[in-house]
């Protein structure tokens, strides 16, 4: 059940509101404009519906708060109130709000616009949720990691935290292709990814496929000897999957890995890491490949095998 958020001081109205949607909607009502910023900024909801008219902060204002945070901008607001000139309704639809409903309303005036907006909210994300997900895997895409990964580097910055960054490339995929087919190599990618997603489930983890037969993960909190620990299990994973690779030398499907840690400075970039990164993966192809290569926080080599 879509969850809908009702904020109104008004007991007798927050009342009367809910008891129109609580057949349809899981509805939380709180009456006041601070409780309802911090239950939006805490929990999910996929619509809020806001009363103007209220003491301390009114609802123009807690709509500007919430569309100043990234968390809450993209919850759609309906505006309810007996502020009927146009003036105040241009003010509240140009701070963000996507309906205005006037007193008094009828029930089921209010149902309908909800209705309409959950929609349009569920068809949004629906939409944004396809852009950011790689069709063949199911895992994050590279859309999703440029957009994550800034976020969350510049969360590192301020938490002072080390950041792991590693890129993934199953080795000699070009033959695999040539020798099974392209449906078959697809089959290889969707297994790789699942293999390494089970591994990278800390919620402070990301893991995306980056193009190709090629992946990249991000996490933080961990030294270089733990992430390089970590890495060293997904690939002997992806080993012990015993996909055949070339039935003539009986060899599996491999990946190569390379990776860095650092604590993030304000003036240094991910892309700047990412390149390292890179660079690591370079060198366990160059090493002889089925190997993870590390760059540690004094940018040291860590290699396996
Ligand atoms: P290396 O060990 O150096 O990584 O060798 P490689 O053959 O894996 O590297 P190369 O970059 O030469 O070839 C990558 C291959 O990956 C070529 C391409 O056909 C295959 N590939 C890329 N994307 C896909 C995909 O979506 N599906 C399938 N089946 N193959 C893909
Ligand atoms: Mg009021
Ligand atoms: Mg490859």
């Amino acid at each position: 059940m879509e969850k809908v958020l009702i904020v109104d001081d008004s007991l007798v109205q927050a009342a009367q509101l809910k008891s129109i949607l609580e057949d349809d909607y899981d509805v939380t009502t709180v009456h006041t404009a601070a409780e309802g910023l911090s239950a939006a900024s805490s929990d999910e909801f996929s619509l809020i519906l806001l009363d103007v008219v209220m003491p301390d902060m009114d609802g123009f204002m807690l709509l500007k708060k919430l569309q100043d945070e990234l968390i809450t901008r993209h919850i759609p607001v309906i505006l309810i109130t007996s502020l009927a000139d146009i003036e105040n309704e241009q003010r509240g639809l140009t701070l963000g709000a996507v309906d205005y409903i006037v007193k008094p309303f009828h029930p089921l005036i209010v149902k309908a616009r909800v209705n309409t907006h959950i929609k349009l909210y569920q068809y949004r994300k629906q939409v944004e949720y396809q852009s950011m997900t790689d069709q063949l895997t199911g895992v994050a895409n590279r859309r999703k990691h440029d957009r994550i990964s800034v976020v969350k580097w510049q969360e590192a910055v301020r938490l002072k935290v080390p950041f792991s960054i590693c890129m993934f490339d199953i080795d000699k995929f070009k033959v695999y292709n040539d020798t099974f087919g392209h449906p078959a190599g697809d089959k290889v990618i969707s297994s790789v990814a699942k293999t390494a997603a089970s591994f990278l489930r800390r919620n402070t983890d990301f893991f995306a496929r980056y193009g190709g037969e090629e992946f990249v993960a991000f996490s933080m909190g961990d030294n270089a000897e733990t992430a390089f620990g970590h890495l060293k299990k997904i690939r002997q994973a992806v080993e012990d999957l015993h996909i055949p690779h070339n039935p003539s030398t009986s060899q599996w499907v491999t990946i190569s890995i390379g990776g860095v840690t650092v604590i993030p400075q304000m003036d240094s970039s991910y892309d700047a890491y990412l390149k390292i990164a890179d660079t690591m993966l370079y060198d366990a192809k160059r090493f002889g490949r089925n190997r993870v290569v590390w760059a540690n926080e004094s940018l040291k080599q860590l290699r396996e095998k």
